[in-house]
């Protein structure tokens, strides 16, 4: 069994004050394979307090100093993104190639120490310039809390650009999912970043997630997860005013319009598939000109039950398990719940896949004849479950489409320019993607409505953790 209980505060890994020890089950396996503790009020005091501590040197630290270090990480990363990659797949069950190649990715570093080596720290403004100027300076103390799903890419995205603008930082990865930012900060620590510029305090939301939350000497809150959880902790650190920053669930669309290319309905269910459905932009609503949609319901079925579903372990191209017991449950619930409302169900369902009697894996399943106000067209599933929904006009599939508390990533298939350019200025969402076209690797991530309010990764992840300061009666040279 692993043991992994320590966290890392004040450059130290520490023992926890109090012992609460939490397993790490296997999602493939249903074992039990290691144990890390669940951190304290003690714990969390000490990780706020030593960030407090550095913050005044590491603000003051020059930008190329800071990303000087930020480069030796990225080194550090890279010799040890394999095993990056086989911890993540352990943890969550994401197949262990996708999980080296695609989960364990060193993009989001490389993508931060860009952005930071273009950006204008001090730069004059207005009428006055040059002896007016405005300086971007780190926001101070950010506690940082971080999800399952693709969990080094959430801390990632989160721990660089906030090392580039100069902030320190107590991290929280998920209870699910915490081995890789334990490696992270292994690296962090051999690279020579100052002691208490970065902390991590394992934990749960109810307490080290809600105790950062409500922390006086914390500035602000980066979160990624549920919309539940965001808007419990954007409760939480109403009292003490911090800047809150949410990347939360989506429910996105993909329309198919009868002029979309041969692959659309394909690619379409692969990428609502990809980590087993378990991504927050997955299109998992997929609506259809209604003159193809026979044709598309078909093409999913067909993609669907070509769809491989094997061990985390096994090497190739398959899904794997979803992460936890509570997430199969929740899965199972609402596959049975779109049968109960009346949806089509064209192939999967609820269950495991044939040949699996334990591990948490669900049949590939795809609803067809499904409207856009059941519940599995409404919430997020987590699960590779696509709900399709035929449409007649465009202005009826941009309706369905915004008609969701949700607004992350829309997608749109058609090869008519105009027709497509109209529709994604129409779409309420923080990204749309069409045609097939993945976002640059420096574009912006976020949503709008209760997908939430912020902008991650280059230069937009950065500004999030700086304070705007405007400065007038500034030297001349
Ligand atoms: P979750 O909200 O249950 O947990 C996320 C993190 O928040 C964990 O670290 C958890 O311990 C902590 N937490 C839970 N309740 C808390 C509370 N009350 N106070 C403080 N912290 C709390 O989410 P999850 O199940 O780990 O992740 C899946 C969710 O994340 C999905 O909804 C998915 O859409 C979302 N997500 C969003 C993005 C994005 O960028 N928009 C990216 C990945 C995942």
């Amino acid at each position: 069994m692993l043991e992994k209980r320590q966290f890392y505060i004040d450059g130290q890994w520490v023992d926890p004050t109090e012992t609460r020890d939490y397993e790490l089950i296997d999602p493939s396996t249903e074992d039990a394979f290691g144990i890390i503790s669940l951190g304290s009020q003690t714990d969390t005091d000490a990780a706020v307090a030593a960030a407090k501590r550095a913050f005044p040197a590491w603000a003051a630290t020059p930008p190329e100093e800071r990303i000087a270090l930020m480069e030796k990480v990225l080194e550090l990363y890279i010799a040890r993104q394999k095993e990056v990659g086989e911890v993540i797949s352990k943890q969550m069950g994401a197949p262990i190639d996708m999980s080296i190649s695609s989960q364990a990715s060193p993009v989001n570093i490389e993508v931060a120490i860009k952005a930071a080596k273009d950006f204008d720290f001090i730069h004059p403004i207005g009428p006055h310039a040059p002896t007016d100027r405005i300086i971007h300076e780190p926001i101070g103390v950010v506690g940082m809390i971080t999800p399952w799903n693709w969990p080094i890419s959430q801390v990632t995205l989160k721990v660089f650009p906030a090392l580039a603008a100069g902030c320190t930082m107590v991290l929280k990865p998920s209870e699910f999912a915490p081995l890789d930012a334990m490696l992270l900060a292994e690296m962090i620590d051999e690279a020579g970043v100052p002691a208490g510029v970065f902390n991590l305090v394992n934990g749960d939301g109810e307490g080290v997630g809600s105790q950062l939350s409500v922390h006086p000497d914390v500035d602000m809150i980066s979160f990624t997860g549920s919309t539940r959880a965001g808007i419990a902790i954007t409760k939480a650190a109403a009292d003490t005013l911090k800047r809150v920053s949410l990347e939360l669930g989506g429910k996105g669309a993909n329309i198919v319009f009868a002029d979309a290319d041969d692959r659309a309905v394909r690619r379409g269910v692969r990428s609502c598939f990809n980590n087993t459905g378990q991504s927050c932009n997955a299109p998992t609503r997929m609506l259809v000109e209604r003159s193809v949609y026979d044709q598309a319901v078909e093409i999913a079925k067909e993609t669907a039950e070509a769809t491989a579903v094997n061990s985390a372990h096994e090497h190739g191209k398959h899904i794997g398990p979803l992460v936890s017991a509570r997430q199969f449950g929740r899965v199972q619930a609402l596959i049975e719940r779109g049968i109960e409302e009346g949806a089509r169900l064209v192939t999967g369902g609820p269950g495991r896949p044939e040949g699996f009697n334990k591990g948490y894996f669900v049949r590939p399943t795809i609803f067809a004849d499904v409207s856009n106000d059941m519940d599995i067209a409404q919430q997020e599933v987590f699960g590779p479950v696509l709900a399709m929904i035929p449409f007649d006009t465009e202005e009826e599939a941009i309706e369905i489409a915004n008609d969701t508390p949700y607004g992350l990533t829309n997608y749109v298939q058609s090869q008519d320019d105009a027709k497509r350019v109209r529709v994604a200025r129409q779409l309420r969402s923080g990204m749309v993607e069409m045609n097939g076209r993945a976002r640059a690797d420096d574009a912006p991530f976020g949503g709008v409505k209760q997908s939430g309010n912020g902008r991650e990764n280059g230069v937009w992840g950065m500004e999030e953790y700086l304070e705007v300061k405007s400065v007038s009666g500034w030297a001349a040279e």
